[in-house]
């Protein structure tokens, strides 16, 4: 009954926000004309949160999207209870919707991105080729407003059966959730279902599994010498993370395309970075500094290496 109700109608009105095709379901076809009625304000609504630059940190962004997003869950009659978070700089937002029903149901956005203050005036939000562009466009402001027009189309139907709809927008995605993890863990193990509204992929299907993320601090020791006078007597820590790490990017890589560049920068799902640093954990850096943190994202792996 559960699945049924996720599978055919929230999850096919989160399916069809944008009209494509692809899906393999039946269309529901109050659904998708609900939807298509929707796409003008949704891009709307997409290219306001796009143009906002909300990098992971940026407390003025993440605010503004925080505002729009909470205002667009009000006015579909949510509660909305903010959650600050110092980590994440803002406040995670939880917002419950009741119903007649049995069912309790978790959507999942990020409003955090990846990219830094400036980015959205230098490539602003725009359509080419009917493929919408922008800092943040697919992760997951796309994931913000699937699901608030799905939620719009639920509304214009009079669905109502479900116990409670819960929309939690995570301020602090991208650089791993560190601080939200917590309060997910909570907020899920008090629902029968979750949909997190990242990206899939472009046939549109629903992803039913994913992988997960780790981290691991590494901690090298070395013994402090004057390289030019004595090197013998030392060991350099900074130099030996540097080593490890790319190893490490270089060994998570074998399982990928092979790669014709150096270590460092080959594509991986495994990145390094410094704990101290704020440059969310998923990206790359430019240069291959002395690195001590690594993010694994696939469990074995992370076994390994822990
Ligand atoms: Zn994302």
């Amino acid at each position: 009954m559960l699945f049924t109700f996720s599978r055919t109608l929230l999850a096919a009105t989160l399916a069809m926000s944008f009209a494509v095709p692809a899906y393999s379901a039946e269309p529901h076809k109050q659904i998708q004309t609900g939807a298509e009625q929707y796409k003008a304000p949704a891009l709307k609504l997409l290219e306001r949160l796009v143009n906002i630059d909300s990098g992971s940190g940026y407390e003025p962004g993440l605010t503004q999207v925080r505002d729009i997003a909470v205002e667009e869950l009000k006015q579909l009659g949510f509660s909305i209870e903010l959650v600050p978070d110092k980590a994440a700089n803002n406040s995670h937002v939880i917002a419950t919707l009741k119903g007649t029903g049995k069912a309790k149901i978790l959507l999942m956005a990020h409003m955090d991105t990846v990219f830094k203050e400036g980015s959205a005036a230098e490539r602003p939000f725009h359509i080419k080729d009917g493929r919408a562009y922008g800092p943040g466009v697919m992760d997951d402001k796309g994931g913000i407003v699937a699901g608030i027009y799905a939620l719009k189309v639920l509304k214009d139907q009079g669905f109502k059966d479900y116990a409670q709809i819960t929309f939690l927008l995570d301020a602090s995605e991208e650089t791993g959730s560190d601080a939200a993890s917590e309060l997910i863990r909570t907020t899920a193990k008090g629902h029968d279902v979750t949909l997190n509204l990242e990206p899939g992929r472009p046939a549109d299907g629903l992803v039913v599994w994913r992988k997960g993320s780790a981290t691991a601090v590494v901690e090298v020791k070395g013994k402090a010498a004057h390289a030019g006078v004595a090197p013998e007597l030392g060991r350099n820590a900074a130099m030996e993370g540097r080593i490890r790490s790319c190893n490490w990017a270089n060994w998570a890589t074998k399982r990928r395309k092979p790669p014709s560049t150096s270590p460092c920068s080959r594509p991986a799902t495994a990145s390094t970075s410094s704990p101290t640093r704020r440059r969310p954990r998923r990206t790359y850096a430019r240069h291959c500094r002395k690195s001590l943190t690594g993010s694994r994202r696939t469990w074995p792996v992370f076994r390994r290496i822990s």
